[in-house]
């Protein structure tokens, strides 16, 4: 089994879920007393909600890829970032390191493709639903329509990431929310959501949407160790 190198804290409410989710796999894959080799590089998301706000990605690049380096020297041999926004490092961390960096968007892109999905609805911070880097993957790697919200659901959307999901705060008003976003969605013709927020798993579930969701959390998870395991 490899050993997994996390860069995690963003936010550590789902860091906690990536580590069990692994956990959990490993024991379902190999059973006994197997559990998880892995390293976790827990960053202040302080310092990181801050300066993307302040739109500094420089800034934000370079501690990515340093965090990378430090599991690398402290025996990684796959890497994994438990966020989807800070995937916008993606590159300089591929750059940084020459472990497998298993990125988040391919491992979701091929999920949805396995259920032959053509459209999807991505929900996830401003940053996940407004640049390219994200959507781009879905559409130019595998081909998928991706929908995203109206610029005031979108605000909403990433209002409640910051100020309740990473924060521990579940509330049913802001689930409602999220559901009349999602049904708008279905609506115009979207096959399935994609919770492109490590936290929204937190508040959305399979049973609260009449659409499928694809959990980034759990399918990067997953991944993570099948390709560990040498299942990926
Ligand atoms: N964990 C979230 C995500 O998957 C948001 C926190 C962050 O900005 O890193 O995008």
């Amino acid at each position: 089994m490899k050993k997994i190198g996390l860069i995690g804290g963003l936010s550590w409410e789902s860091s906690l879920v990536y580590y069990q989710l692994m956990n959990e796999r490993v024991k379902a894959k190999l059973g006994g007393f197997h559990s998880c080799k892995c390293l976790l590089e827990s960053l202040d998301f302080a310092e990181v909600e801050k300066l993307q706000h302040q739109g500094n990605w420089e800034a934000l690049h370079q501690l990515m890829a340093a965090s990378a380096k430090n599991l690398v020297q402290a025996g990684a041999e796959v890497v994994i970032l438990c966020t989807n926004t800070m995937h916008l490092s993606a590159e300089s961390i591929r750059e940084a390191v020459s472990i497998p960096f298993l990125h988040i968007a391919e491992v979701t892109g091929k999920a949805i493709q396995a259920q032959k999905l053509q459209k999807v609805l991505l929900l996830g911070t401003k940053f996940t639903m407004e640049k390219d880097f994200y959507k781009g993957i879905l559409q130019n790697q595998f081909g998928i329509e991706v929908l995203i919200p109206s610029e005031a659901d979108r605000k909403i959307i990433h209002q409640v990431i910051y100020k309740e999901l990473v924060q521990g705060i579940i509330r049913e008003a802001s689930k409602e929310q999220y559901q009349t976003i999602i049904q708008k969605a279905a609506d115009n013709g979207a096959e399935g959501v994609v919770l492109g927020c490590t936290e929204i798993p937190l508040l959305i579930k399979p049973e609260d949407v009449a659409i499928p969701i694809f959990d980034t959390t759990k399918i990067h998870a997953h991944a993570a160790v099948d390709f560990a395991i040498g299942k990926g």
